[in-house]
C-alpha cells in the first residue's frame, strides 16, 4: 500500500477554522476516518434533538432579514462564491479526497457542478422566481399576480458520496430564494460542507443563515425534519421513505433524491469504441458510488461477444489507486461497511452461478477498502445484485435479442433514476429513451450529458425519488406560490346596485360569451 497520509493544501489551522462553524452540540464527539488508510481525520461534537431545534430557531431569526435583501444582492454573493471556489479549489479537492477516498478528478467534477449551479441560479434565478401576472377574476377590475415567497428554513440532509455537490448545490438555490438553510452532512464528510459554508461567509453571506448540525441520521436528521419548513434529502431509498413519511405527517414539502439500478442499452448499430469508453466511465467513476452510475449493461445479441471482449480490455486498463493527483481512474470504497456490502453482492452472485469476467475481489495491496472494478455475467433475478443497488464498482452484462427486449430489461424493477442508450440511429434511441422509466436518459453518453445540463431537471421516478433538482424546479421548490389579487372599484361579487338574480343572469351570459370567444 503506498498512500501519502495527509493532503497538501489543508492544514490543521484550516480544519479548526471551518469546524468552528458547526452548531455547538453536547451529544458526544464523533470521529471520522480517512478511507485511504483508516486514520482519524477529526473528532467533532454532535447535537441533541433540542440543539437541532435551536439551530433551526437561530436560522429562522436570521432568515427574515436575508429575505428582505434583493435577489440581485444575494446573487452577487454567490457569484463571488463561484470565483473563490474556482480559485481555491485545491483546498476542497483535498478535503473531498481525504473524506471520501475519491479520485481527484471525481472531486473536481463536484467543484465544476457547484460552480455551475452558483452561476446559473445567480444569473437565472430571478427569472425562475419572477412574479406572474395573470388574468384576474373580473377583467379590468381584478389585478392578480402570483408571487413566490421563501419557505423559511430549508433542511438539507446529504450523503457522503458527492459531499460538496449533493449538499451545496441544493443549498445555493434555497439561499438565493431567500431561505435560511440548516444542513446535516453525512458523518463521513462534515468538513467538505463546513469548508463551503466558510467560503460563502467570505463571499458576503451572513453566517447565521446557514447552520450545520452533526450527528447520527436517525436522531439529528429526523430532528431537522421535525423543525424545518422544507426538507431536501439525498440518500438511500430506505431512508427516503422514512423522511417522506415524517414530512407527510408534518405537511411540509420534501424532495427525495434516492437510489438507482441504472441501465445502459447498447444497440447493434452503436459506435462500439464510444460505448465501451462510456460504459467504463459510467460504471466505475467514483468506484461506482454514484447514484447515476450504470450497474446493468444490456447489449444487443449480435454484438455481445465483441463488445464484451473490448469492454474487458478497457476495464483491465483502469488505474485503481490512492493518489492526491489525477493519476488514478478509481479509488477505494469509502468504508469497511461499503466494502462488505459490495463483496457480499459479488459473493452471493457467484455462489448462485454468476461468472466473474474481471475483478471480483478486494485489493488490499492498494488500500484497506479498495475493490477491483468488476464485470459479471449470468446474474439472475434471485441474486441480490440483480435488482438491488450495489453502489460499488460492479457491472452486470445482459443480452437482448431486440429493442423491445432491451426496453423490458431496462425497465425491470422499481428504480427509475438514470439510463443511457448508445446507438447511431438517434431517432431509434430517442424512441427508446421515451419508453424508459427514468428521470433522465442519456443518448450516446453514460450519465454526464443529462446531469451536466443545468437548465434541465434531475431526479427520479418510482423508488428513485420525488421532486427535482436543477432547472426551474430546483429553485421554485424552495418557495410557496402566493396569489395576490387586488380588487378595484367594485366588489368581487354581487354589486350593491344589482339583485342576486340579475347578477347571476349577467354572469351566465358572460360564461357563454367567454366560451364562444375562445377565452382560456
Ligand atoms: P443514507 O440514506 O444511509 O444516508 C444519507 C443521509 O441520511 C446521511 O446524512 C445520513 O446520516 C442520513 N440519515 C440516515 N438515516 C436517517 C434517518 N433515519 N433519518 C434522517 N436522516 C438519516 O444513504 P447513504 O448510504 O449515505 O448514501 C448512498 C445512497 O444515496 C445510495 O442509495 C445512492 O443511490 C443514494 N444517492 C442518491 C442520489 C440522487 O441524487 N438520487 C445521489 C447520491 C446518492
Amino acid at each position: 500500500m503506498s498512500t501519502p497520509s495527509e493532503p497538501q493544501h489543508v492544514d490543521r489551522a484550516l480544519l479548526d477554522q471551518i469546524s468552528a462553524g458547526l452548531h455547538p452540540g453536547t451529544a458526544g464527539p464523533e470521529t471520522h476516518f480517512a478511507p485511504f488508510d483508516g486514520t482519524p481525520i477529526t473528532t467533532l461534537p454532535t447535537c441533541t434533538e433540542l440543539e437541532v431545534a435551536d439551530a433551526v430557531r437561530q436560522a429562522r431569526i436570521a432568515q427574515a432579514g436575508w429575505a428582505r435583501r434583493s435577489f440581485a444582492e444575494r446573487a452577487e454573493i454567490f457569484l463571488r462564491f463561484h470565483d473563490l471556489l474556482v480559485d481555491r479549489q485545491d483546498e476542497v479537492l483535498d478535503l473531498m479526497q481525504w473524506e471520501v477516498g475519491k479520485t481527484r478528478q471525481s472531486a473536481w467534477v463536484e467543484v465544476y457542478m457547484v460552480a455551475t449551479t452558483a452561476r446559473h441560479y445567480a444569473r437565472r434565478g430571478a427569472h425562475y422566481l419572477a412574479d406572474r401576472s395573470v388574468r384576474g377574476f373580473m377583467p379590468g377590475l381584478t389585478k392578480t399576480v402570483e408571487v413566490r415567497v421563501p419557505k423559511g428554513v430549508v433542511g438539507i440532509i446529504s450523503p457522503w458520496n458527492f459531499p460538496l455537490y449533493l449538499s451545496v448545490a441544493d443549498a445555493i438555490p434555497a439561499l438565493l430564494a431567500g431561505n435560511a438553510v440548516v444542513a446535516k452532512p453525512d458523518a463521513q464528510t462534515p468538513l467538505t460542507l463546513l469548508w463551503a459554508r466558510q467560503l460563502m461567509i467570505e463571499s458576503g453571506m451572513p453566517a447565521e443563515v446557514f447552520g450545520v448540525v452533526a450527528g447520527p441520521g436517525p436522531v439529528v436528521g429526523m430532528a431537522l425534519v421535525d423543525n424545518v419548513d422544507y426538507i431536501g434529502f439525498t440518500g438511500s431509498t430506505a431512508t427516503g421513505r422514512l423522511i417522506g413519511a415524517r414530512a407527510g405527517e408534518r405537511l411540509i414539502g420534501c424532495s427525495l433524491e434516492l437510489g438507482g439500478k441504472n441501465p445502459m442499452v447498447v444497440r447493434a448499430d452503436a459506435d462500439l469504441e464510444r460505448a465501451v469508453n462510456g460504459l467504463a466511465e459510467a460504471a466505475f467513476m467514483n468506484s461506482g458510488q454514484m447514484c447515476v452510475h450504470v450497474e446493468r449493461a444490456i447489449i444487443a445479441d449480435s454484438i455481445y461477444d465483441t463488445f464484451k471482449q473490448r469492454l474487458l480490455e478497457r476495464v483491465q486498463k483502469l488505474r485503481l489507486g490512492q493518489a492526491w493527483d489525477y493519476s488514478s481512474d478509481l479509488g477505494p470504497l469509502v468504508s469497511a461497511k461499503q466494502l462488505t456490502n459490495v463483496s457480499r453482492h459479488v459473493e452471493d452472485a457467484v455462489a448462485a452461478g454468476a461468472t466473474v469476467l474481471t475483478g471480483g475481489e478486494p485489493r488490499p495491496e492498494v488500500g484497506p477498502f479498495a475493490y477491483a472494478p468488476t464485470v459479471l455475467e449470468g446474474v439472475t433475478p434471485q441474486m441480490a445484485a440483480y435488482g438491488n443497488e450495489t453502489f460499488g464498482p460492479v457491472l452486470s452484462l445482459y443480452r437482448a435479442g431486440s429493442d423491445d427486449e432491451a426496453l423490458a430489461l431496462a425497465n425491470e424493477g422499481n428504480y427509475g433514476l438514470s439510463a443511457s442508450v448508445y446507438s447511431r440511429d438517434t431517432e431509434a434511441a430517442d424512441t427508446m429513451a421515451r419508453g424508459i422509466r427514468a428521470g433522465s436518459v442519456n443518448i450516446n453518453d453514460g450519465f454526464a450529458a443529462a446531469i451536466g445540463s443545468i437548465e434541465a431537471s434531475m431526479g427520479g421516478m418510482g423508488d428513485s425519488g420525488l421532486g427535482r433538482r436543477q432547472g426551474p424546479d430546483g429553485i421554485r421548490k424552495y418557495t410557496e406560490p402566493q396569489t395576490i389579487a387586488n380588487q378595484r372599484l367594485l366588489p368581487a361579487g354581487v354589486p350593491p346596485f344589482l339583485s342576486s338574480a340579475a347578477f347571476i343572469k349577467i354572469s351566465n351570459g358572460q360564461l357563454r360569451l367567454l366560451r364562444k370567444m375562445g377565452a382560456r
